[in-house]
């Protein structure tokens, strides 16, 4: 029997904090999260306010210990006395008693299962104080913590993500409380996209229907970060699935709602169907690659691979019809043109459109056919494509977390400078990490680690084995330099010579 692919949200239901709705019906609406410390109320505060006039729905803030739950009542009595009704939630990690004293003056309170204790009735007693001031609860499964005892029976997979996810999801519906939304977010874009997939899944066999929040963790910065978000986040909004987003940027949080607009906007423009025959070819849950032909970018094309263009303004399902009812085998490249001459917009469009078949192993090969932009700049983009659908690594590969209230150094200007001595060692993935609490778990597989750990120090990881402990941030890109040499896994940057 035939299937109609069409752009078309999967049913949710609504879930409402502080005027925002989120699910059912309404918009796809857009979140930051501030990074100053949340202790220091004037700078959240004014962090809060400017985030917000950038147009976010729904800013989150880092409530790690009891001064920042503390700090939670003035921030919002000066928002809300400055007349910004903006949604407020609380990230919480580790401790109950603060996700309590945070249900009890925010709108909305995100816990994570990993390091939230379910025994004792704390999530019962925190469902109450949610219920009775309308507060809502976020689920938030991170693919870099979780629990030992799930970690131990599924390992770090995303059939142990729907696992930690559904028994919190079980708890509150025997609590009867569907104020919640959960997101299952990874830096892998692999895993983010398989799991969401399983998880509906899952929700769907138990007849549950809550909304989801979506996102790419430790994205980084600049168009990499942007593409690896909108391969991402994109793959899922084509599915249908997807109620709330947030960008993770490497960059002042203002820049996340920009681009997180830019999502949501471009996916309410798909329309058109597309007739597929049978899906059998095709697993939405495990990758599968299709050919065994190298991944190439449009430069490299050979007779052997097939160019597919895309005509309508839906490309992931029309190209998806036309790969799955073909029987030619050949490899494919998936060719669209962009009358852009902006190279984000570009780059965020490619990643939306192309991300989906790339993750799911049904193309082979890019082609963004953008005459406005330069050849460099194309050949960039459709690099970086590749690499966040992890089917090429062409460069280094930077996990970095956007930083929150906890980050202990200048993790942008790091960033940069990291970038600046190692983006020609290609075979690697570095880990930049803000703070050590979350840090070395959510930096997931990188071969190295900078992870903030006390102020302005820095402790190094090799894999997940610490290194080098606690050395001053002034020393410690050379130490991750030098640690890269002694492993064997650097060389020099290629220099070009010109004149005579
Ligand atoms: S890893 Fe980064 S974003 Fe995550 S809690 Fe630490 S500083 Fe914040």
């Amino acid at each position: 029997m035939g299937i109609t692919l069409k752009y078309s949200r999967r049913a949710t239901h609504e879930v409402c904090f502080a005027g925002v709705k989120v699910g059912g019906d309404n918009p796809i609406s857009v979140q930051s999260m501030t990074n100053t410390p949340t202790a220091d109320v004037e700078r959240t505060v004014a962090q809060v306010v400017s985030i917000a006039n950038e147009g976010a729905d729904i800013v989150r803030l880092t409530a790690q210990g009891k001064r920042e739950g503390e700090a939670l009542q003035p921030i919002m009595e000066s928002l809300r006395g400055q007349g910004v009704s903006t949604a407020i939630v609380a990230d919480i990690h580790f401790t109950p008693e603060i996700a309590m004293m945070a249900a009890e003056v925010v709108d909305k309170v995100r816990i994570n299962p990993g390091n939230f204790r379910t025994t004792n009735g704390e999530l019962s007693r925190l469902i109450e104080i949610c219920r009775r001031r309308g507060v809502a609860l976020r689920i938030g499964v991170n693919h870099g913590s979780l629990a030992k005892r799930i970690f131990d029976e599924y390992g770090d997979t995303p059939e142990g993500m729907v696992a930690s996810a559904m028994e919190f999801l079980r708890m509150c519906r025997e609590e009867q409380f569907d104020n919640v939304v959960v997101s299952m977010k990874s830096s892998n874009t692999r895993v983010m996209v398989h799991a969401y997939r399983l998880l509906v899944e899952a929700m769907e066999r138990e007849g549950m229907t809550y909304p989801l929040h979506l996102g790419v963790t430790e994205a980084g910065d600049g168009i990499e970060g942007r593409i690896k978000s909108a391969v991402g986040i994109g793959a899922l909004l084509a599915d249908g699935i997807g109620d709330t987003l947030r960008v993770s940027l490497t960059e002042d949080p203002e820049n996340e709602v920009p681009v997180g607009r830019m999502i949501v906007d471009y996916i309410a423009g798909r329309e058109g169907e597309f007739e597929v025959k049978s899906l059998e070819r095709y697993s939405p849950t495990s990758f599968c690659a299709r050919t065994s032909a190298k991944p190439i970018i449009h430069s490299e094309i050979t007779p052997q691979y097939r160019v597919l263009e895309a005509h309508s303004s839906n490309p992931t399902h029309e190209w998806r019809a036309e790969i799955l009812n073909s029987d030619d085998n050949a490899p494919v490249v998936l060719r669209r043109r962009y009358d852009d001459s902006d190279k984000e917009r570009v780059a965020i469009y490619s990643a939306m459109d192309m991300g989906q078949l790339l993750i799911d192993g049904l193309a082979e090969g890019v082609w963004v056919d953008a005459p406005a932009l330069s050849e460099e700049e194309i050949k960039d983009i459709e690099l970086m494509l590749l690499q966040a659908s992890r089917l090429r690594f062409s460069r280094t590969e930077y996990i970095a977390c956007p930083s929150c209230g906890r980050t202990l150094y200048d993790i942008q200007a790091t960033l940069a400078q990291i970038k600046a001595r190692t983006s020609h060692l290609k075979d690697l993935k570095i880990g930049v990490m803000g703070c050590i609490v979350n840090g070395p778990g959510e930096m997931a597989d990188a071969d190295y680690g900078y992870v903030g750990s006390s102020p302005e120090h820095i402790t190094l990881y090799r894999g997940r084995e610490v290194v080098e402990r606690n050395i001053h941030q002034s020393e410690a890109i050379d130490h991750l330099i030098d640690i890269i040499k002694r492993d064997g896994r650097w060389h020099e940057p290629f220099t070009r010579y010109y004149g005579v």
